[in-house]
């Protein structure tokens, strides 16, 4: 065997809820199912059900906005998941109460072990503020390297650049481009941000997550033009149109498996290494 045969398997359920299959392994990202936020209505659907997703083996919560972490939706997870990771201070919030025999709080720049060797991070992830605590993921991952995970992420280039220090070159990372404005406030990296984040992080290939347009806005109080296609084709216009892998709901991205299409001659074909997109949609 040699490095990197294990790819990692992402799924957009929605926003950005995400199941993510390595090894034996299943965890599920920011859970939120809902079809009404804050009283408005969403226009796009969830690919699965919580009751038809499957045994799952932890959630990760990067923070406790409605449209981050649905406690109802988490209770209807069919078998109950065994563990729920959360910023701190998270066991204090009504939403976890049904919950806390499984909650762990996972400080930034703590780690926590998942199964099968898989490593989990926590490091900072700037948002909103002040509160609810926010974080992003990173996942370490044997013989595969880093995944990252920017739930809701505003872009602050300090942070970004920390943690693409300390554990770039990332072979993955999953990043909001919504590019939310409350009341004029940038608090959701937009495309723009999602590059310049990409190239901090080092990272080899990009899932935009979080897009906008998943439910009414209301400028001026919030407004979300940030789309994945953006993204898309910023990546096209820098010469690096395979950097950026949009996927619609119900889409699952292998990555990044040796023998995978593009494994071979990655570099005469322009594609990345061992990445592909494919549309195994999640049965209805
Ligand atoms: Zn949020």
């Amino acid at each position: 065997m040699t490095a990197r045969q294990d790819p990692l398997r992402i799924t957009l359920i929605r926003c950005s809820t995400v199941l993510l299959e390595w090894r034996a392994q299943r965890w599920l990202t920011d859970p939120w199912f809902g079809m009404h936020l804050r009283g408005l209505p969403v226009f796009r659907r969830p690919a699965s059900t919580p009751e038809r997703l499957g045994p799952l083996d932890a959630l990760l919560v990067s923070h406790l906005h409605p449209d981050h972490f649905e406690p109802g939706a988490v209770a209807r997870l069919r078998p109950r998941p065994p563990r729920i990771i959360a910023p701190p201070g998270a066991s204090a919030a009504r939403a976890l109460a049904p919950f806390l025999d499984v909650l762990h709080e996972l400080a930034p720049w703590r780690s926590l072990a998942l199964g099968d060797g898989a490593t989990l991070w926590a490091v900072p992830g700037p948002h909103t503020g002040p509160g609810p605590a926010e974080v992003n993921y990173v996942l370490d991952l044997p013989d595969f390297g880093h995944a990252f995970f920017g739930g809701d992420a505003r872009f602050h280039g300090p942070t970004l650049a920390a943690v693409g220090a300390r554990f770039g070159p990332f072979r993955l990372a999953l990043l909001p481009v919504g590019g939310t404005r409350i009341l004029g406030r940038r608090t959701v990296m937009g495309p723009a941000d999602a590059w310049r984040a990409a190239r901090l992080l080092e990272a080899e290939v990009v899932i935009p997550l979080h897009e906008g347009g998943l439910w009414l806005s209301v400028p001026p109080f919030s407004l979300h033009p940030g789309r994945a296609a953006h993204l898309a084709t910023i990546a096209a216009r820098a010469g690096a149109p395979d950097r950026v892998v949009v996927l619609a709901e119900g889409e699952t991205a292998s990555c990044c498996g040796a023998g995978a299409p593009g494994a071979d001659g990655a570099r005469g074909t322009g594609r990345p290494h061992g990445v592909i997109a494919s549309a195994a949609r999640m049965p209805p």
